[in-house]
């Protein structure tokens, strides 16, 4: 079955998606990667580096999440500073009553032969670092055995209180403001995803579909989108593409939204078959290259969706076709001011291979094929020398 036509699409997606290059370009962005997700870094911020370089990429992607193309997921949360939105913000933990961070973790030591309790630092002789009892002056052995840990509670080194529930706060590094957790703005951070109706947009081709018939109209063609083809066995075939050369060359091109890329062009090749399109361009949604080798026929592309070059690679093999068709034409070459090239013993040598010098890998096989017979013809010739001379030698 053909990929619905362009006017099956609803008329907003149609003119704010297939029409925008920056709205196809996200649309094609997010289904290679599958989810686009943020990059944080406290000083660079938050960052979406694939959709870096398309200008105001935020205010369209609005749009396709409001046409259900696009999906946005909570992939974090972020503390951003309330007077000048920086992410790069460091936690603080404050003294409830001078409010200072100067405070310290520190254990509380009950020494359980005295009964003493104080906090580690109290036990801790400042010259040898050894745990001794204030109380009693004995020195603590073991965890467990002379001693226990009750709890851990901060120490503040500038009031000299303790405290088991500091304050927490925040800090600005790009603009040393102090903020508590009520004024901090705590905001979240989406990672894209596509819908399944935008999955599917693009994997009809209506993204790519406007670019490539327009491109191929540039170059003389005659486009119709979808495009019938009688095959021999009388059926009308359906193809998304069908581009006629003015001597009636056909390219044909589909657009496969099967998963399975053997499947996609299995299905396929009877289509070529029936119909003897000049060329037939298949384009996957992935698994191109493995799906191409697949592929023993020479008339058959296999390319893939998300492809850089996809329009361009098309082109120039309309191109080729263009070519092949302008050598038939010209089937006598007019040879201009002939005297002088014959002069300087160019002869017609000039006119003959440019053409073909530019053509495409397919006609340079074709030569090399014609060289290695050539090849052929003369390593038999030699051969027949080679017993010519020895017939030659044993004089018959
Ligand atoms: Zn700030
Ligand atoms: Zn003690
Ligand atoms: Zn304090």
């Amino acid at each position: 079955m053909a990929t619905p036509a362009l006017s099956g699409l609803p008329k907003e997606i149609e003119e704010r998606v297939v029409h925008d290059p920056i709205a196809r370009k996200i649309m094609l962005v997010i289904f290679k990667a599958g989810t686009v997700r943020p990059k944080i870094g406290l000083e660079t911020g938050i960052r979406y580096p694939p959709f870096e370089d398309l200008p105001q990429w935020t205010k369209v992607i609005e749009d396709l999440i409001r046409l259900k193309l696009v999906e946005r997921n909570v992939a974090d949360r972020l503390i951003h500073c309330p007077r000048c939105g920086s992410i790069h913000v460091s936690s603080r933990l404050l003294c409830p009553w001078c409010k200072s961070f100067n405070i310290e973790p520190t254990f509380i030591i009950q020494h359980t032969l005295c009964g003493y309790i104080d906090t580690e630092s109290k036990f801790r002789d400042p010259n040898t670092g050894q745990l001794i009892c204030p109380k009693c002056k004995r020195p603590l052995r073991k965890e467990g055995l002379d001693y226990v840990v009750i709890g851990k509670v901060f120490e503040c080194l500038n009031c000299k209180r303790k405290t088991n529930k500091p304050l927490i706060a925040f800090y600005c590094r790009n603009c040393t403001h102090q903020f508590d957790y009520l004024n901090a703005s705590y905001e979240p951070v989406y990672e894209y995803t596509l819908t399944p109706l935008g999955q599917k947009l693009v994997v009809s081709g209506a993204l790519h579909k406007e670019e490539i018939i327009n491109a191929l109209k540039e170059l003389g063609l005659i486009v119709e989108s979808p495009g019938k083809e009688k095959g021999r066995s009388g059926i009308d075939h359906t193809f998304d593409i069908i581009a006629r050369t003015p001597q009636g060359r056909v390219l044909a091109i589909d657009f496969a939204e099967e998963k399975d890329p053997s499947l996609a062009i299995t299905s396929r090749i009877p289509k070529a078959l029936d119909t003897e399109v000049d060329r037939y361009v298949i384009i996957l949604p992935s698994g191109a290259f493995e799906a191409s080798m697949m592929v023993q026929m020479k008339n058959v592309a296999v390319l893939e969706l998300t492809e850089p070059y996809l329009v361009e690679r098309i082109v120039s093999i309309a191109k080729e076709l263009l070519k092949k068709e302008a050598k038939e034409v010209e089937v006598t070459p007019e040879v201009p001011e002939a005297s002088e090239e014959e002069f300087f013993g160019l002869g017609g040598e000039l006119n003959i291979p440019e053409e073909e010098l530019l053509s495409v890998s397919e006609e340079k096989k074709e030569e090399e094929k014609k060289e290695e017979g050539k090849k052929e013809e003369k390593g038999e010739e030699k051969k027949e020398e080679a017993l010519l001379g020895s017939d030659e030698f044993f004089g018959m």
